[in-house]
């Protein structure tokens, strides 16, 4: 939408702009807390009020409260991190579908249900996208109802795909985009939507919690946006860097809730939509080159994301804008080579992305040392302005840290029923009927897109050493070890899948990769 408004503004002639969106509809695969800085929006819809924009409450209280197992402290101030002030609690999807409508209406053409698979190349030079086919059968063939991908060359490619974005992830490793960055670290958020009783929260109240059930070598929290009094978001945040091989993010989401302070504020609630999704918590040092000839990074799929503030919309916008107007001036240049395409990096550092992002360079990092650690040092970064005696402070990817069940329980691990939650379906939800909430929904019939390279370490030393952590780390249950005739076998139940990405990420081995399914598949977000 930048682009096609800063060409008519230049009075150049319309481009040929093209969205590609994965889901059936624009904004369903987006989710989040989701709470919107609006400086990015203002800059670029200052009129985003008379068109309707569709957000939500402006935060009127906020509170961040450490849990333990049984009882709930108030943080006596709000750290300024957490200050949401005039910023709105929304609807990602909605807001996202909202976007897409104002784009169109500047000619942009949005194209949904067409996933893009794979990146073109002329030697080294970014070229274009290629669509996936459809109508593909289980085994490959094709069905009567096939249609081949198209390809969509372009000058200017920018890549959008998200977070852990399987077209970015390829490009990254081909073109070493990522060789002089730290590696990228990433939490799981998993969330659903509420209807309670309108007495709970006041529209626009903001509560963060630490603690509980987190131990203190685990990163995360769980939060409660009021979309409305009756209506909140409630959702849990584990960092992907545990040691525990037998932790659970989604049983963990689960205890937050059943905690007397959460249990009451959903009690003779309903919930009525669920969401997984991972997002990039490495920061600044994380970030690749987000420039290549013909290519630009923007948004969850480079890392702009600001772990303290828990906030990455306002940055995605504001990188699509710098991506706009850094196109537009290749384009006008004739020139797309990755020196031309530099400029973007000049906007990150001359303006408000490094402004937010560099002084709190190394606080994911500090907590890897743990919680204390780590809220002391994010006390420290507001001082220092993320100063430390080793800059970056170290890191590694997330999957590197888990331990075996062996190293990290020693001989006697608990059980399963040692780690259950008790699910009543109420207030705490198992995996399926979490998923139903999710809206997914797949081509049954159609190669797997999650591709696991070698089966043989799933049945082997991945259970063995690490009993299987997929089956925990997934939140949509769509890794299942099955008895079989010949012994114990891992089933993908591809159809459930919700598209966080985290197996992608935390898979000890480094197996599994995600790629998009045919398009038009996957969950339906509708109000995440
Ligand atoms: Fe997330 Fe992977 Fe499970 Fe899909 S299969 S829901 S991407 S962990």
């Amino acid at each position: 939408m930048h682009l096609a408004r800063l060409r008519k503004s230049s009075g150049g002639d319309p481009l040929a702009i093209a969205v590609l969106e994965k889901s059936r509809e624009s904004g369903g695969h987006m989710l989040s807390g989701a709470i919107l800085d609006p400086s990015a929006l203002r800059d670029l819809l200052p009129d985003f009020e008379s068109r309707g924009a569709p957000l939500g409450p402006v935060v009127q209280d906020e509170r961040v409260l450490f849990l333990t197992e049984r009882r709930t402290f108030r943080f006596p101030i709000t750290p300024p991190p957490l200050k949401n002030h005039g910023c709105h609690v929304i609807s990602l999807s909605r807001f996202a579908r909202w976007l897409a409508e104002q784009a169109e209406a500047e000619g942009v053409d949005v194209f949904t249900g067409f996933a893009a698979t794979e990146v073109l190349y002329e030697g080294e030079r970014i070229v274009g996208v290629r669509t996936g086919d459809r109508g593909v059968d289980r085994q490959g063939g094709r069905k009567p109802t096939f249609e081949q991908g198209v390809d969509i060359r372009a000058t200017v490619t920018v890549l959008a795909d998200g977070v852990r974005g399987n077209l970015t992830k390829t490009v990254l490793g081909r073109l070493r985009l990522a060789a002089a960055s730290q590696p990228q670290s990433y939490a799981l958020g998993i969330k659903e939507l509420w209807e309670v009783p309108a007495d709970r929260l006041a529209a626009g109240t903001v509560v963060h919690t630490l603690g509980y059930p987190l131990r203190a070598e685990e990163f995360g929290g769980g939060f409660i946006y009021a979309l409305a009094p009756d209506r909140l978001s409630v959702g849990f945040v584990t960092g992907l860097d545990y040691r525990d091989p037998l932790f659970d993010p989604h049983a963990a989401f689960q205890r937050f809730k059943r905690h007397p302070a959460i249990a009451a504020l959903l009690a003779d609630g309903q919930m009525v939509r669920y969401g997984a999704k991972a997002l990039p918590e490495g920061g600044w040092h994380a970030l690749p080159r987000a420039y290549a000839d013909g290519a630009l990074v923007i948004g969850d799929a480079a890392g702009f994301l600001n772990s303290l503030r828990l906030k990455g919309i306002h940055l995605a916008m504001r990188t699509g804008m710098y991506a706009a107007e850094v196109a537009l001036d290749a384009l006008q240049a004739g020139d797309a080579s990755a020196d031309r395409l530099e400029a973007f990096r000049d906007k990150v550092d001359d303006g408000p992305v490094r402004r937010e992002l560099y002084p709190v360079r190394n606080v994911h990092q500090a907590f890897g040392h743990g919680l204390l650690a780590g809220l002391a040092y994010a006390g420290l970064s507001l001082l220092n302005r993320g100063w430390w005696l080793r800059d970056p402070m170290p890191s590694h990817p997330g999957h590197e840290r888990m331990q075996t069940v062996r190293a990290y329980h020693g001989s006697d691990p608990p059980g399963p029923a040692q780690a259950a939650v008790p699910i009543d379906r109420t207030l705490t939800f198992d995996r399926l009927t979490n998923v139903h909430f999710s809206g997914a929904r797949h081509e049954e019939d159609q190669p797997t897109h999650l591709l696991v390279r070698d089966l043989d370490i799933c049945r082997t030393r991945c259970r063995e050493e690490f009993a299987n952590p997929c089956l925990r780390f997934c939140p949509a249950q769509v890794y299942e070890m099955v008895e079989s005739d010949d012994g114990v076998r891992l089933q993908i139940n591809a159809s459930n899948c919700v598209h966080c990405k985290t197996c992608d990420i935390l898979d000890p081995y480094q197996i599994v990769d995600w790629v998009p399914p045919e398009g038009g598949g996957g969950p339906h977000y509708d109000g995440m």
